[in-house]
């Protein structure tokens, strides 16, 4: 089998410390394995995606040295495969049009609070009758499509850096949308998840490396391979990256985009180096090491599972070596 990865940044900022860490991640997972980087990139909101941010993207990924070998491809350009894939899951009755108002959702949502559960969607439309629907049509309300999702399922996977990870499927929210804007006739537009599974089945992803906070996307996407009847690929979660009190890595933060650590004079060897230990480290403890000697000694046995502490100190002594 041909390791085949991906790197998959939202062309909603520019180029993040932790995108950039999670594309460091895959890049030596995918030379390790002699396997292949592909990049995508995921334009489907097309309000908050930018081509200003897509171009921040594609080049501090080459400024810093991650070649991809395959790519980049659009999801903007790709919106008839999630729309087939959505069609087959309606077809088989594994998805359903939902009429509910905004107004509606929100009176749901404050009723579960009051009785202190937390919001979910209660999946009230998944048994509209022919004629319930068709009543909602004329009303001109727009459809969502949902998802089924189980909730007596428990999902499970063992992740190369986590360990085994279980999900109940009554934690992942109720019946999950995976498209908007949709009518009786049309699929609107797809979302994030059923995307990131359709592209990842179509271009043969083995190990899908991202961060730990896509952890719950990463049990909701493991019903949708079920759904799709594809071979699920394995997960690898890396830890956040922190600030100094311990908390995520922010724009509250300063400096956090590529291009700023760039415009400020760090280099790149210095800076890929230095992502590398945000989470991992070499067998033998050096710190100072190229691309392409970590990439020899990478493995998720040596990722850690707690988040990763941002440290100046050490990024300015790396820069002082190159
Ligand atoms: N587009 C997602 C993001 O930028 C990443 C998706 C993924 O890696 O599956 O957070």
């Amino acid at each position: 089998m041909t390791v085949r990865v991906r790197l998959a940044p939202s062309p909603t900022g520019t180029l993040h410390i932790g995108t950039a860490r999670t594309a460091v991640f895959n890049w030596l997972f995918a030379r390790h394995e002699g396997g292949q980087f592909i990049l995508r990139i995921e334009d489907t909101d097309e309000e908050r995606s930018k081509s200003e941010f897509t171009d921040n993207i594609l080049a501090g990924l080459k400024w810093l040295g991650m070649e991809w070998d395959e790519g980049p491809f659009f999801q903007s350009q790709r919106l008839d495969l999630y729309r087939q894939a959505i069609q087959t899951l309606l077809d088989k009755g594994l998805a359903y049009r939902a009429y509910d108002t905004p107004d509606e959702l929100d009176a749901m949502r404050e009723t579960q609070k009051a009785r202190g559960h937390a919001p979910r969607y209660d999946n009230r439309h998944r048994d509209l009758t022919p004629d319930q629907q068709a009543a909602f049509e004329a009303e001109g309300r727009p459809a969502v499509i949902r998802f089924k999702i189980d909730d007596s399922r428990t999902i499970t996977w063992n992740d190369m850096v986590r360990g085994p990870v279980t999900w109940q499927a009554s934690d992942l929210g109720g019946d999950m949308v995976v498209a908007r804007a949709s009518s009786a006739t049309n699929i609107g537009q797809p979302l994030y998840n059923l995307a990131v599974v359709v592209d990842d089945i179509d271009m043969a992803i083995t190990h899908v490396i991202r961060g730990e906070d896509h952890i719950a996307n990463t049990a909701k996407q493991i019903l949708l391979y079920e759904a799709l009847e594809a071979a699920v690929p394995a997960f690898a979660h890396a830890p956040l990256i922190l600030n100094q009190t311990g908390q995520k890595l922010s724009k509250r933060d300063g400096v956090t985009s590529i291009s700023d650590f760039q415009k400020m004079g760090f280099v790149a060897p210095a800076l890929v180096n230095y992502m590398t230990l945000l989470g991992w480290s070499a067998p033998d403890a050096t710190e100072q090491f190229t691309l392409a000697e970590a990439a020899k000694q990478f493995s998720f046995d040596r990722v850690n599972k707690a988040g990763a502490k941002f440290d100046w100190d050490k990024l300015d002594w790396l820069n002082s070596q190159y």
